[in-house]
């Protein structure tokens, strides 16, 4: 008796394990058995094939697709979660039809929260960073490196590209994002879409949109006029999807002008799904659904993590008519569609150990391209082997690692925190903002390049020990650190924990220092004069450390340009604070479950983000747009810019200087004052690789959307008649080559 029981536990307990390792009894005897419908036809095209699932769909399986499985903690958790890959979000498929399941991870730096599972994956640099390298080329392979890592773990859609602009400088997410230009950000977004998608795995952009800051998320009330939100925010976007063609997009928490963008008619039918052609899914962010008829009209078609809106209430609004049935057909039809376009219906991809090799080198390589030269006098840098005999490493735990923005865009760190928070505990926004380092050290890293010099370090606690550490050395290099995440937003751009202070000291006992930040977002920096260089190294990712000691001692050089301004005060910012609810101090996020009146977030700054406020105010920032040093030099010449019904623009950039370099030569364009435009803006740039003595003729053709304005009036972009000024540079304050061209202007695109 015994025996039988114990022999019923074990095999009871090897079920249970078998179904929790998301093993079917069908892929244990021979595998699922294969569905016999006629969508199965690989020959047919993807949206016939769409509708031939959707046809054979019962009402309930339709309802199923439309809706994640919970959370655990948030409300009941539907049996079929058990099933689910452990990612932020999970639809169960459905077998019959051949349907798969849907694992959703947080993967825009790299597969996320894994490591409980002893699950490694690349942490890959900030998207931040990914912005400074200016290079559509490394955003591509970028995206693919995570779209395999997560394939390797059994992921088949992304959460993530961040394609919001950089609109509140002190945004907690920004290192999330893609700078503060929306033809940068989108283009990079659509390239890093791509890749994703390149490994059959689905990608999705996100937080759509003009969800610019984390104070008050969950009920801030973006208010914004159209035109304005159209040429800037929603331009990442536009440029983002109809470029990068993304199986996904996520809706975002906050309002838009009084409506919720996960129901907001405009957003999601107008905009996105009739005049941009998106034929992917509207998932909504975590808990951002707030209605069942009203999102389902305006386009929601998944909600996530759970069922409030689109489960039993979706099924009871289809019964009575209030959602037609239509409009569920086409939810369904946009996810299983994507399931076809993308191969995750045909072809599943195995899992795998990760090839960590091939992340080290994706990961340096973006590390090195996005590290921005900020400021190198007396030739301070590269530090020369032959003639060092001394280096003090001083501050933000660059014995350790390196520092990684939190939230869901963490990726866990190699062998757990390489510095342990004291502070950690166990509910969502502790672990959001906690510190956590990437063990990739600097110290070791500096010490590999150069064995014979004698490299100290300190931890920059005592601005007076580190003096003293400073004082008889040949160079100095202060690490200092902005922490960012989610869930919160910074006060000041100033350093915080007395950091200033500390370089202050050290910078008055050595003459050749060197400064290093890591951060997601500018940083006010009162003591730049009296450094020799500064380098912003943002969060660099795995292979921070290695990145840097090679562009410090010039193994490599540096080529990222900055793709946010960094002002000189917050006072420059367009608001001197950020919005908070009353009483409040910015950050931490609250009221996901319990609604608070809309905190309004004016946006009256409009067209003015970024180089644009400070080109129009006419504020001059510490370091502006597009700026970046190198150890080589670069002249630009002859421009050529042709116009008509478009533009097209060629200049030669030469590099003058004896190392080889890449630049990234950047085109502005002025429009004619009738438009009522910023001074200037981005329509094109190209990152060349030149020899010594070496020169390149670079060739744009612009697209005509970059040239236009948006006319809320009739909804659509137009361009304006008149003449236009186009300028080319190394950097959007520093632009030699100038060229007129009149434009015949259209009504619309
Ligand atoms: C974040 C999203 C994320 C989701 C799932 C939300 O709180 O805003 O960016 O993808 O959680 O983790």
């Amino acid at each position: 008796m015994f025996v039988r029981r114990e022999i019923a536990r074990v095999v009871g307990a090897a079920v249970i394990a078998i179904v929790a390792t998301q093993c079917s009894f069908g892929q244990l005897f021979g595998g699922p058995k294969k569905p016999k419908g006629p969508w199965m036809d690989k020959s047919l095209m993807t949206d016939e094939r769409a509708e031939l699932v959707v046809k054979a769909m019962t009402l309930d399986e339709k309802i199923q697709l439309v809706h994640g499985t919970g959370i655990p903690g948030f409300g009941p958790a539907d049996p079929a979660a058990i099933r689910s890959n452990g990612g932020g979000g999970f639809v169960p498929g459905i077998e019959r039809l051949g349907l798969p399941d849907l694992n959703m991870d947080d993967g825009s730096l790299g597969a996320g929260g894994g490591s409980h599972k002893g699950r490694y994956s690349t942490a890959m640099p900030s998207f931040i960073a990914l912005a400074s390298s200016w290079d559509t080329s490394l955003a591509r392979d970028f995206g693919a490196l995570v779209g395999r890592e997560l394939a390797d773990q059994g992921f088949n859609i992304s959460l993530g590209g961040g394609a919001n602009i950089t609109r509140e400088a002190r945004n907690g997410r920004n290192f999330e994002y893609l700078g503060e230009d929306p033809i940068l950000a989108g283009n990079l977004v659509a390239q890093w879409i791509q890749g994703v998608q390149s490994q059959g795995v689905i990608a999705d952009i996100k937080h759509y949109a003009v969800n610019d800051q984390e104070t008050g998320r969950y009920f801030a009330n973006a208010v914004i006029d159209k035109r304005a939100m159209r040429e800037t925010d929603l331009l990442a976007f536009e440029i983002g999807v109809k470029r990068g063609k993304p199986g996904m997009l996520m809706c975002s928490y906050n309002l838009i002008n009084g409506d919720w963008g996960c129901e907001n008619d405009y957003m999601l039918n107008q905009a996105l799904k009739k005049e941009w052609g998106f034929r992917g899914w509207v998932v909504s962010d975590w808990f951002a659904t707030h209605s069942t008829v009203k999102a389902a009209l305006a386009g929601l078609d998944m909600e996530q993590p759970g069922s409030r809106y689109f489960g039993a209430e979706l099924r009871k609004a289809v019964e009575s008519g209030q959602v037609p049935i239509e409009r569920l057909d086409e939810m369904v039809r946009r996810i299983v569609r994507t399931e076809f376009a993308s191969g995750i219906f045909d072809n599943p991809q195995p899992t795998q150990a990760p090839d960590v090799m091939r992340g080290f080198k994706v990961a340096q390589r973006a590390a090195e391209e996005s590290m921005v030269l900020l400021k190198n006098e007396k030739y301070q840098l590269p530090l020369s082997l032959a003639a060092l005999r001394s280096i003090a490493v001083i501050g933000g735990h660059g014995d350790a690692g390196v520092l990684s923005g939190g939230g869901s865009a963490q990726v866990d760190a190699a062998g757990g925190n390489a510095v342990p928070d004291p502070k950690m505990k166990n509910d969502i926004l502790a672990v959001f903002s906690q510190q956590v380092f990437h063990p990739s050290s600097p110290l070791n890293a500096i010490r590999e390049t150069a064995p014979a010099v004698n490299v100290t370090y300190d931890p920059g606690t005592d601005p007076n020990a580190a003096a003293i550490a400073a004082k008889n050395v040949d160079v100095a290099i202060v690490f200092v650190l902005q922490h960012t995440h989610e869930g919160g937003d910074l006060e000041t751009l100033s350093l915080p924990d007395g950091q200033d202070t500390l370089v202050e000291r050290v910078a008055a006992a050595n003459p050749h220092t060197i400064v290093v930040i890591e951060s997601g977002d500018p940083v006010l920096m009162p003591w730049a004069n009296n450094v020799n260089a500064i380098v912003e190294a943002w969060y660099p990712g795995i292979r921070g450390g290695e990145a840097l000691a090679g562009l410090l001692f010039g193994r490599s050089n540096f080529s990222g340009k900055l793709a946010v301004t960094f002002p000189a005060s917050d006072s420059d910012l367009p608001h001197a604070a950020i919005a908070v609810p009353p009483g409040r101090k910015p950050g931490p996020i609250d009221g996901l479950m319990s609604p608070k009146p809309p905190l309004p977030v004016m946006y009256d700054e409009g067209l003015k983000v970024g180089y644009k406020w400070f080109d129009a105010e006419r504020k001059k920032p510490a370091y502006p747009f597009g700026f970046g040093l190198s150890y080589t030099s670069f002249t630009y010449s002859d421009l050529r810019a042709t116009g008509g019904a478009s533009v097209d623009v060629s200049f030669v950039v030469r590099n003058t200087g004896k190392r080889a370099g890449e630049e990234v030569a950047q085109v502005y364009l002025s429009l004619p004052a009738s438009a009522g435009e910023p001074p200037k803006r981005l329509i094109g740039w190209e990152k060349v690789g030149l020899q010594p003595g070496e020169s390149k003729t670079v060739t744009l053709k612009i697209d005509l959307l970059y040239l236009s304005v948006f006319d809320a009036a009739s909804d659509r972009w137009t361009i304006t008649p008149g003449e236009y000024k186009v300028m080319a540079g190394p950097s959007s304050a520093t632009l030699p080559l100038t060229a007129a061209v009149s434009l015949k202007g259209s009504a619309g695109l």
